[in-house]
């Protein structure tokens, strides 16, 4: 079986999957680009825990974790089987790396699972164990984490990171409610983009994790940064002379940033 990338994608606001768009159609596009994984490993920024979380969970629910959208989007169900054999081994893992984590044995999939995976791999035929993420810890944390879990990519498994590359909401809102949606990037937002691309298509690691001090604008881009710990884990796992390629570049509202990365 040939190794597997890990993926960092930006799942969108949760009705991204109703209407029609790049990101969406890259969704649908790279399943088929890649070789079938036989099972997935999903970080989502919706699963957020104080310290490392693996799910059980043989048969996760759908969660609509999110309340105001079209009602149609409280129909949708994404049926793919949980996976608790390779979340046992992914506790396993983290466990030898000194992260020992909590074991959550019922947990549905959250938007930030649901809506990529039913894009990606939408006959749900893929089994999928969830990882949580911790707000409250460093981009090393979560590269660490990563990194443990590196070995999986060579047993077919696909680590799927999901967050936003640029998540200012408040920012996204007040153009959403200034009609603004399809303005263009503000310079504050290019930058940061920018830096990022240019710092992990080198794969400068030393770099990314101090992103925070480093990146142009990082705060304003991510006022609080769960959206983008999904992104180091994927990075970690991708090993020491990683690099990640660009493998989707839009934006939503000119401010949240929808790209997509798969490291090798
Ligand atoms: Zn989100």
């Amino acid at each position: 079986m040939a190794r597997m990338p890990s993926l960092f994608v930006s799942h969108g606001a949760p009705n991204l999957i109703l209407y029609d768009s790049p990101a969406t159609r890259f969704l649908s596009e790279y399943g088929a680009r890649i070789e079938k994984p036989s099972a997935i490993l999903s970080v989502s920024a919706h699963f957020e825990t104080d310290r490392p979380a693996v799910v059980t969970d043989p048969s996760p629910e759908t969660v609509y974790d999110f309340g105001g959208f079209e009602p149609e989007l409280y129909t949708l169900k994404y049926p793919a089987p949980g996976d608790p054999a390779l979340a046992e081994r992914v506790a396993g893992l983290l466990a030898d790396a000194g992260n020992g984590p909590a074991i959550v044995p019922r947990r549905g999939y959250d938007h930030g699972t649901w809506v990529p995976l039913m894009l990606l791999y939408p006959d749900a035929d893929v089994p999928v164990a969830q990882l949580s993420v911790q707000p409250g810890l460093s981009a090393a944390h979560h590269y660490r984490l990563g990194q443990a879990l590196a070995g999986l990519r060579d047993e077919g498994v696909l680590i799927v990171g999901s967050g936003s590359f640029t998540h200012n909401l408040q920012e996204a809102f007040q153009r959403l409610r200034r009609g603004a949606v399809e303005a263009d990037r503000p310079d504050w937002v290019e930058s940061f983009v920018e830096w990022m691309v240019g710092h992990i298509e080198a794969g400068d690691v030393d770099d990314l994790l101090a992103y925070r001090e480093k990146a142009p604008f990082a705060v304003e881009n991510h006022p609080t940064d769960e959206h983008l710990m999904p992104l180091y884990v994927a990075l970690g796992a991708a090993g020491d002379d990683a690099r990640g390629a660009r493998v989707h570049d839009s934006h939503q509202y000119g401010v949240l940033q929808l790209d997509a990365f798969a490291f090798q």
